[in-house]
């Protein structure tokens, strides 16, 4: 492997290997600190099981953890196996799904479930390759899955992991707006030989950057790592790659898609079209987010104009 162009680091080794003294410090310092700062959420309980485990990741892809927790509750009391939520319809997901946002990860869930239920008696499966298999599970759900259910050892490579190591490690103060193959690397690099090592560690550098390395307030003066990071020894220089990605939501598409559904999340019956009409002002803009949804599979066309979540 080839080893990523690293920063100097004050005279320590750069952590080409994991045996390497910086990689083994970082290690330790992350860790201890994870010991003491680590939120008790539920799905790292050890009961949350693989399944509490999953159900999160794909909640907390792009939602903050305060939203996803009062889902997630009431989605495992529902839920609590995967054969549960696979005997349901589809729409049933997207209606429990609420407000978190990007409801296509609920049919993605729906999906999964139905798999894990058909193919591999309603467990969810130990194995990456099998895991990766799944319907809407991609590289970092099945590697996050893996390592925090299973305590496997896989590089997570999630939006916190990469800020902590694009800052500690490469000295930049963020990463490319889409994961690169250089950061894959760094990140397999940096792994823990051991694997019950390397499951804690992707649990506490994601952690380190949710609550101290974040995107807007870095708090280096509580950071276990700070006398070792690149980008703070750097002088903290500033951003100068492409402009990163903003999350605008008033007055997209996204937005007009949230009215709609929440009108059809209500419902127990049939929608009318006139019902929908009225959550947006402007009717092209209103037409073309309820043809996205109907597309996407997140709401179903009936005769008449009516309109209803998918039974199918
Ligand atoms: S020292 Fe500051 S910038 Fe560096 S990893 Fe810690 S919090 Fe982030």
């Amino acid at each position: 492997m080839t080893a990523p162009t690293l920063p100097p680091h004050s005279g320590t080794t750069a952590p080409d290997a994991p045996g390497t003294p910086l990689a083994e410090t970082l290690h330790s310092l992350v860790i201890n600190w994870f010991d003491d700062n680590a939120r008790d959420l539920p799905w790292r309980r050890p009961d949350a099981g693989a399944w509490g485990v999953m159900v999160s990741e794909f909640m907390l892809q792009q939602t903050p953890v305060s939203r996803v927790l009062p889902v997630y509750e009431q989605w495992l009391k529902r839920w609590p196996r995967p054969a549960d939520l696979a005997k349901e319809a589809p729409g049933e997901a997207v209606r429990a799904w609420g407000r978190l946002g990007y409801p296509r990860r609920a049919l993605r869930l729906h999906g999964a479930a139905v798999a894990i239920t058909e193919r591999h008696g309603g467990d969810v499966p130990t194995e990456h390759a099998q895991l990766l298999a799944l319907p809407g599970i991609g590289e970092y759900t099945a590697a996050a899955v893996a390592s925090f259910a299973y305590g496997q050892r896989h590089a997570v490579l999630d939006t916190n992991v990469r800020r902590v190591l694009a800052r500690a490690v490469t000295g930049v103060q963020y990463p490319p707006n889409a994961t690169t193959a250089a950061e894959r690397r760094l990140a397999r690099t940096l792994l823990p030989e051991d694997a019950p090592t390397a499951a804690r560690w992707a649990a506490a550098s994601m952690e380190l950057g949710a609550l101290v390395c974040t995107a807007k307030n870095e708090a280096c003066h509580r950071c276990p790592i700070a006398e070792h990071c690149a980008w703070r020894l750097a002088g903290k220089p500033e951003h100068d790659g492409p402009p990163r990605r903003g999350q605008t939501y008033a007055g997209t598409d996204r937005q007009v898609r949230g009215k709609l559904l929440a009108v059809l999340r209500k419902a127990h019956a049939p929608v009318p079209q006139a019902v929908l009409d009225r959550v947006w002002h402007e009717p092209v803009q209103r037409a073309r987010a309820l043809d996205g949804l109907v597309a996407d599979g997140l709401v179903e066309p009936l005769p008449g104009g009516m309109y209803r979540l998918p039974l199918t």
